[in-house]
């Protein structure tokens, strides 16, 4: 049975060429940078090159970009940097409802140390509202963290006006960027961004690199105490491999971006059309244009969203239930709840993020093993046997 992978959000496969590029740093190229002899000095210009790629692609300066252990250490470091770096001008940070939990969590650990959170709530399509924003904005006010794109329902957020307003206010603003780069056009000077955090795994890259794009002038300090590496600010011998490949993954999604958004869009919408036709009491969440070019999550009333991934599964189809770090806990999903979804509707959603591997025929296969499926789990489930009772008698009276 062919598998198929519909859960890019989660994580994707290095690619080919991203793997041939990282190979040699860990067998011939093995220095490490900081030594001057010639493997050294190769290592060194490698992790350089992979500075210049990731700056290009952000629109950054390539002094402004910082590798690190991945999204979540991007997130807790421009959070908490900012944090301390500012805590004398105020103890004000704005975010949103519907943030990773790398950013959440990082911000209810400032609550514990006397700073203040405003989470700002979302429209119906999981979009913030400029006005909410303006009039969280107090004197001391010192950083707005919002993410650019969501990922469990693709919601993108209006970056630009977000940091514009930002600007205007002289208030720092960071961006998780981690479902975005690569996926949507992102420049951080025309955007107005202060900080932004990546990650190589969800774009084509290995996991546990990433790296924090931090605007010239501020003077986020150290996260991690050590050596001098990364011009004294994320000490750690660099992962040159890891780096190498970050690089060149982000080269490559940033050049194919066009044409992969392209195909991805009609992809998703052909999913997404194709589920709302064929299984009745179904939703799209999220909005249906502001959304990531591979995001489909809907909610089917009456069933689990885990039962529905475990029979999935068995057709060999992956795709996740929400978001894969808060699988395994039997809350719904955070960003459901902020779009407005009861809790038994938030239980019942499917999340199908797209990728490079992703094909007409497997949407197509998708389409015809859910509708069975989805019916199997009603037939079995109580609440819909309500739903058929009270239906019938509204019927007949
Ligand atoms: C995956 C993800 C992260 C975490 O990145 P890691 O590299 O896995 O630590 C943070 N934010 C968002 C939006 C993500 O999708």
């Amino acid at each position: 049975m062919e598998k198929i992978y519909f859960d890019h959000a989660a994580t994707t496969p290095v690619r080919a060429e991203v793997l041939e590029a990282m190979l040699p740093y860990f067998t011939e190229q093995y220095g490490n940078p900081s030594s001057i002899y010639e493997i050294a000095r190769s290592a060194k210009k490698a992790l350089e090159t992979a500075r210049d790629k990731s700056a290009a692609a952000l629109g950054a300066d390539p002094a402004e970009i910082f590798f690190t252990g991945g999204g979540t250490e991007s997130d807790n470091w421009a959070i908490r940097g900012i944090a301390e770096l500012y805590e004398n001008k105020g103890s004000h940070i704005i975010s949103s409802r519907i943030e990773h939990h790398a950013v959440l969590h990082t911000c209810e650990s400032l609550k514990k140390r006397g700073f203040e959170v405003t989470y700002l709530p979302v429209d119906e399509d999981g979009i913030i509202r400029i006005s909410d924003l303006e009039k969280a904005i107090r004197p001391d006010t010192i950083l707005i963290t919002i993410m650019t794109a969501n990922n469990e329902i693709g919601s993108i957020q209006p970056i630009e006006a977000i940091g514009a307003l930002a600007r205007a206010k002289g208030i720092a603003f960071h961006t998780d960027a981690v479902q975005a780069v690569g996926h949507v056009p992102i420049n951080v000077k025309s955007h107005n961004i202060d900080m932004l955090s990546l990650s190589a795994h969800k774009l084509y890259g290995p996991k546990g690199v990433g790296a924090l794009y931090v605007k010239k002038g501020i003077p986020l300090r150290s996260f991690i105490f050590g050596g001098g590496q990364e011009r004294g600010r994320r000490a750690g011998t660099e992962n040159i491999p890891g780096i190498v490949a970050l690089g060149r993954a982000i080269e490559l999604a940033v050049s194919e971006m066009e044409e992969d958004s392209r195909r991805l869009t009609a992809l998703r919408n052909k999913l997404i059309d194709g589920i709302l036709a064929s299984v009745p009491h179904t939703r799209l969440n999220g909005s249906k244009d502001k959304r990531l070019p591979n995001n489909v999550n809907v909610s089917f009333e009456f069933i689990e969203g885990e039962s529905l991934l475990l029979l999935l599964d068995m057709k060999g189809i992956f795709a996740s239930s929400g978001s894969a770090c808060t699988s395994g806990s039997l809350d719904p999903s955070h960003v459901l709840l902020a779009i407005g979804l009861s809790h038994e509707k938030a239980h019942g959603s499917l999340r199908i993020t797209l990728g490079r591997s992703s094909t007409e025929e497997q949407a197509e296969y998708f389409l015809k093993e859910l509708p069975p499926i989805v019916s199997r789990l009603r037939d079995m489930s109580p609440l819909y046997e309500e739903y058929l009772k009270t239906s019938r008698q509204r019927i007949s009276k």
